[in-house]
């Protein structure tokens, strides 16, 4: 896990990409006791040429000049930038590339990075969705071998799909809410160099939804592409109580979807895994999700065995749920 309190005070106004999201979250990891026996290791600042890797140099110095300027503006659509942008989104991709080198080396078994902003919205020439640049492509193509790159945030992985498109090097595997933001984005039919799997699911799909597509399509997808390392866009978006989107997933749902990830690592790619936040907006219901990923990465007995919330949500694999993720199954040939 990384912690860095420069990043603390950026981009503090009104609005769900907000500096709790990480406060509550480092909170209840202390309340926890897991940041004792976790390693942590600090974020650096991304140098411009490694941001190069997955953005144009136009891009990357429109956010700085944004940032240069101080106030508050519109980078993109539903992207903004302020006097810290420069440094946090830095960070946020900087604190990723730290990580994998740490998992590389192994120095670490794998990671965790809980940073701000998101990244998989930002495409190689545009911020959007909150994300200014792509942390998780930036850091596919510092590895430089084959990547897979599961992405479980409960809306699309548009700029992550859009630069990986025409490379059959990176394996994209998205999990999302059918068609809810950015519009007419992760459709079976987009499939690109082949290596672009997208399981758009139902609203509703529930942690049940989520194993049997984990089973259907991630494991096969990923066994079949047989990737060097593996990073996760993990957007907790899709928790039961987040109002960006209608999943109804627990935090069962996502310490499952961590447990299936890591164990996949450990068959195919040395345990190479690092877990990047990308959404998930429920001040009371993210770091719970954050814990429970964290506790399944790190092998932790869980702090609960029911999410604590509580929550009224599906407890079986529904019909319109098993339908997707067969469909997803026929699309990319599994
Ligand atoms: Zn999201």
């Amino acid at each position: 896990m990384l912690v860095d309190s420069r990043v603390r005070g950026w981009l503090d106004v009104p609005h769900a990409e907000r500096p709790e999201r990480l406060t509550r979250t480092y909170q209840l990891f202390e309340r926890a006791g897991v940041l004792d026996v976790l390693t942590r290791v600090p974020a650096r600042e991304a140098r411009v040429a490694e941001l190069e890797l997955a953005h144009t140099a136009s891009h990357i110095e429109a956010v700085r000049a944004a940032s240069a300027r101080g106030g508050l503006e519109w980078a993109g659509p539903e992207a903004r930038t302020s006097a810290g942008t420069w440094t946090a989104a830095r960070l946020a991709v900087g604190g990723l590339l730290e990580a994998v080198d740490h998992v590389v080396a192994a120095e670490l078994d794998n990671a965790f990075v809980c940073c701000r902003p998101p990244g998989h919205h930002a495409s190689a020439d545009q911020a959007m969705g909150f994300c200014l640049f792509n942390a998780v492509a930036v850091a596919a193509r510092y590895l430089q071998g084959r990547v897979a790159i599961v992405d479980w945030d409960v809306h699309h992985g548009n700029g992550t799909q859009e630069i990986f498109y025409a490379d059959p090097s990176v394996l994209f595997v998205s999990l999302h809410q059918d068609d809810l933001y950015p519009k007419g984005f992760g459709t079976l039919e987009q499939r690109g160099a082949g290596s672009t799997v997208n399981v758009p699911l139902p609203a509703g799909t529930g942690d049940d939804g989520y194993r049997y597509a984990f089973e259907q399509v991630v494991a096969p997808a990923l066994r079949r592409f047989r990737p060097d390392f593996i990073l996760v866009s993990a957007g907790q978006d899709a928790a039961a109580s987040d109002t960006h989107g209608r999943m109804s997933v627990t935090t069962e749902g996502f310490r499952a979807m961590a447990s299936e990830t890591k164990l996949l690592a450990e068959e195919l790619c040395g345990g190479r895994v690092v877990v990047f936040l990308e959404g998930g907006y429920s001040l009371d219901h993210l770091p719970l999700c954050n814990l429970a990923i964290v506790e399944a990465l790190a092998g932790l007995t869980p702090s609960w065995e029911r999410d604590p919330l509580e929550l009224d949500v599906p407890t079986v694999l529904g019909e319109a749920a098993k339908q997707a993720v067969d469909a997803a199954v026929l699309a990319a040939g599994l």
